[in-house]
């Protein structure tokens, strides 16, 4: 098993949020390779198994749960994830900021319209700022 640095277990940790790619489950960062009991344990999985010719590389590389690190051997990704009702990995960090932000516009887009239709402009800022609180407030997931 290679040994990472923990720039790159961070990397690897938050290219999912700290969830599980597999499954979806939280992970706990202080409990990487730590035993199968201790909640949040995590392994880095090989997306694709290094025994159908996946790399080392951060591409390839997701946080797992130990359970399902366990269960996928050199199996696939989507046998898993669809166990679990799942069909992607959760989103990285900075793509779960960004798609807030998007649906955060959009709702606050859509506040203004409604806002402003009812009460005019003090309605609009009223209206675009629940809605944007509101949106943002949404899980991408
Ligand atoms: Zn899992």
């Amino acid at each position: 098993m290679a040994a990472w640095t923990d720039e790159e277990l961070e990397r690897i940790y938050d290219s999912t949020s700290g969830r599980c790619h597999l499954c979806g489950k939280r992970l706990a960062w202080t409990n990487y390779g730590a035993a199968k009991d201790k909640r949040g344990a995590w392994h880095v999985d090989h997306s694709r198994p290094l025994a159908r010719g996946g790399g080392d590389d951060l591409r390839n590389t997701k946080p797992a749960c130990v359970s399902c690190n366990c269960s996928k051997q050199a199996g696939h990704n989507r046998t898993i994830r669809a166990r679990h009702g799942r069909t992607r990995a959760p989103l990285s960090r900075r793509r779960r900021e960004e798609e807030k932000l998007k649906q955060g516009f959009a709702g606050a887009a859509a506040g203004v319209l409604i806002g402003g239709a009812i009460a005019g402009p003090p309605g609009a800022w009223v209206g675009g700022a629940v809605m944007a609180m509101l949106a943002h407030d949404h899980d991408p997931d």
